[in-house]
């Protein structure tokens, strides 16, 4: 479903990627650990078209992201190109960003309607049926401000999931959570990737990997230094570096 060969970027002279690679397969759950500073949101962010890489590849579903080969050579995609890509991609952040003046269920079919082109009672049916999914269909008339943390977060993976993404990207997606919500955000997410989504999660919360991971990478520096199988990374890291930061997390 993914695959990012070489990817180099930087900022002005800070170099943030330094030629990551890495494949994704088609339902697998991949969980990206490492310091902060190590470029995990810059990376999510290339895959998702948010930042332009410098230099190397990444490819989703079979297509080469932000190019397209015409009469053999490599040719950057129009804007409008570039967003028919990113249609497809999930993405959850940090912070929820939920539009505050509409409810939930506005929240939530406002891409499929307004990008997809999908007609309301059907995006709103389908918009349920994922409310239920992460357990809020009773709040599906309630606004942002009326629910908790725990809560927005989990309607903001119901709109991610909303635009039948091949793949879903999360970024640190229970970092601003007051810890006592950070349980039932980790369910819903678990419960996805028993259903045979693929995703990339960045995250600090090592049960989560080595409960739901198939594959855990291990990034630091702007490189990845290791991955493998969550028993094998995490309870037997083979890096100097894995293991300096797993003593310090776990
Ligand atoms: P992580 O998610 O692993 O904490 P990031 O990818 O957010 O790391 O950041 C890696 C480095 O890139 C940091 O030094 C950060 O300051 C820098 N960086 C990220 N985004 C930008 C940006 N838009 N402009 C300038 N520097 C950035
Ligand atoms: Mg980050």
């Amino acid at each position: 479903m993914v695959r990012a060969r070489n990817v180099h970027k930087s900022f002005g002279a800070n170099e943030v990627l330094k030629g990551i690679d890495l494949d994704v397969g088609q339902g697998e759950v991949v969980v990206i650990l490492g310091p902060s500073g190590s470029g995990k949101s810059t990376f999510l962010r290339c895959i998702n078209q948010l930042e332009k890489m410098d230099r190397g590849s990444i490819e989703v579903a079979g297509e080469q992201i932000g190019y397209e080969l015409r009469d053999g050579r490599l040719l950057a995609l129009s804007p409008r190109a570039v967003a028919r890509q990113r249609r497809r991609i999930g993405m959850v952040f940090q912070q929820f960003n939920l539009y505050p003046h509409m409810t939930v269920l506005q929240n939530v079919v406002e891409a499929p309607i307004g990008i997809h082109g999908v007609p309301r009672a059907e995006a709103e049916a389908y918009a349920m049926e994922l409310l239920v999914k992460v357990g809020l269909p009773e709040k599906a008339h309630a606004y942002p401000r009326q629910l908790s943390g725990g809560q927005q977060q989990r309607v903001a993976i119901a709109r991610a999931l909303a635009i039948k993404p091949r793949l879903i990207l999360f970024d640190e997606p229970t970092s601003a959570l007051d810890p006592e919500l950070v349980g039932e955000v980790l369910e819903t997410m678990r419960g996805l990737a028993d259903q045979g989504l693929t995703m990339i999660v960045v995250t600090h919360e090592i049960g989560f990997a080595r409960e739901a991971a198939d594959r855990v990478v291990f990034m630091d520096g702007g490189v990845v230094v290791e991955q493998g199988r969550p028993e094998d990374v995490l309870v037997n890291p083979r890096q100097p570096r894995t293991r300096a930061f797993l003593a310090r997390v776990i």
